[in-house]
């Protein structure tokens, strides 16, 4: 018998159907032998549907309410997910983030877990009872609800996981586990048995959204073993953990973000102390600066480039407008249509020539690379974002990545997964 904690993500949940599926997993658990844990995200798009609202009465809402707003969505899937066990003659009790004790830092939209009270949750298993915990919510030290970041019900899992001590937390999305890149998008990527840590930290960074990245993180740091599965099969998916017999793949995956933009700074007078200028400014206005790119200066003068997530893009070009006449540049100019795509693999650090063969691959298919950054265990470049499919394909095979079988959606609608493609933009 295990304790095992179960999060459904907004597909899994989007309709009655689909939480009576849930429902139905959740009960063969439980026949199984097993305790369970729920953990839900907001039904389908809600999320995004109440960030739409917020900003058609306020451009910038403010954070404390936007919180309080998008936490809704999470309590309604949660008593629905209850009623469905109900109705099938298991009791079942759902619970918000306050009520399953998850405390975090004050920081709205974005907030840290710092505790989980287990004792009510345990309570509730020890009864018979399934209890069903809102995902992405929690509640700080002035009792004001926050929220975990986008797709932050994956963390939440992974902190009650960690809490109640369960064997494992099960993330069950719309896809079969963690592949070598995005199916969706590299219909002949791999499902991968497990993946360490670092490698899978590596790759929800750099864009793979099938786990969030705080969910590893807190994974990693307290030892969680996460099972990331398919709500619609019961195929056996990919074990996130730490796993010292695994064999260190020099390229493990391929991850893929268009959530990016290009800010470009026309004519800057090439001297010191001018990028510290640009970029102690965009600091301070909570811009989180990516790749920097400075080009060789002629004649003195050079340009600089940096890439940004999309939405610090206000930030960025409130605080460039101000900073341009400051440093005698030129102009600037924002190219919103880029994507980051980035090779992932702990071998990597040991094998040399994967930049090369990366770029020479990128060459033949007529792909140009904005720019480049890298890390010990990642190479990430930037291309046009109408590149980044064919970018991410050509790279996949040219690494040996490549499956016999192509992965073909059975379940989504069409409408699903177009919402899936644009999510990152
Ligand atoms: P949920 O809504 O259940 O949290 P997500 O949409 O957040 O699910 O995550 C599942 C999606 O992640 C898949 O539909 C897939 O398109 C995308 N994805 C991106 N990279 C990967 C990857 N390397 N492996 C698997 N899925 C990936
Ligand atoms: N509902 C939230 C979101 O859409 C959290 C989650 O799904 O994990 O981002
Ligand atoms: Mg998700």
């Amino acid at each position: 018998m295990s304790l095992v904690v179960c999060k459904f993500g907004g597909t899994s949940v989007a309709s009655p159907e689909r939480i009576k599926m849930v429902a139905n997993k959740l009960i063969a658990k439980k026949k199984a032998g097993d305790d369970v844990v729920a953990v839900v995200s907001a039904m389908g798009k809600t999320t995004d549907e109440l960030v739409g609202l917020a900003n058609a009465l306020n451009t910038n809402p403010p954070a404390r309410e936007l919180d309080r707003l998008l936490s809704t969505g999470e309590q309604v899937s949660m008593t629905l997910l209850a009623m469905a066990l109900e109705a099938q003659g298991y009791h079942a009790m759902s619970f918000t983030g306050r009520q399953a004790g998850i405390r975090t830092d004050g920081t709205h939209n974005k907030a840290k877990i710092v505790s989980v009270r287990s004792d009510r949750i345990m309570e509730t298993v020890d009864k018979g009872i399934i209890p069903v915990i809102a995902g992405f919510q929690g509640i700080d030290d002035n009792d004001d609800m926050t929220t975990l970041g986008r797709g932050g019900s994956d963390t939440t899992a992974v902190a009650v996981a960690w809490g109640i001590k369960a064997d494992v937390c099960e993330i069950y999305s719309d896809v079969e586990g963690v592949f070598t890149a995005d199916p969706r998008v590299c219909p002949r990527a791999k499902k991968l048995d497990q993946i360490s840590y670092d490698d899978m930290l590596e790759l929800a960074g750099a864009g793979a959204g099938v786990l969030q990245m705080r969910a590893v993180e807190f994974a990693r740091k307290w030892n969680v073993v996460i099972h990331s599965r398919s709500a619609f099969s019961d195929a056996e998916g990919t074990y996130i953990k730490e796993a010292p017999d695994m064999e260190e793949a020099v390229i493990t995956g391929i991850a893929h973000d268009t959530s990016e933009v290009k800010v470009t700074i026309r004519g800057v007078p090439d001297m010191s102390g001018v990028a510290a200028k640009l970029f102690s400014a965009l600091a301070s206005n909570q811009v989180s600066v990516d790749m920097i790119i400075q080009n060789v200066s002629e004649s003195g003068i050079t340009d600089i480039s940096f890439t940004c997530p999309g939405g610090d893009l206000p930030r960025a070009r409130e605080t460039v407008e101000r900073i341009v006449p400051t440093i005698n540049a030129r102009t600037y100019i924002v190219d919103e249509d880029i994507a980051k795509v980035s090779l992932v693999g702990t071998g990597m650090k040991s094998s040399p020539g994967v930049a090369a063969k990366a770029f020479e691959t990128l060459g033949q298919n007529d792909i140009n690379i904005l720019a480049i950054s890298t890390s010990p265990i990642r190479l990430s470049v930037v291309v046009d974002a109408a590149q980044a499919a064919q970018a991410v394909q050509c790279l996949h095979s040219a690494f040996g990545l490549d499956s016999d079988s192509v992965f073909v959606e059975t379940q989504l609608s069409a409408e699903e997964i177009a919402a899936k493609m644009n999510k990152g933009r």
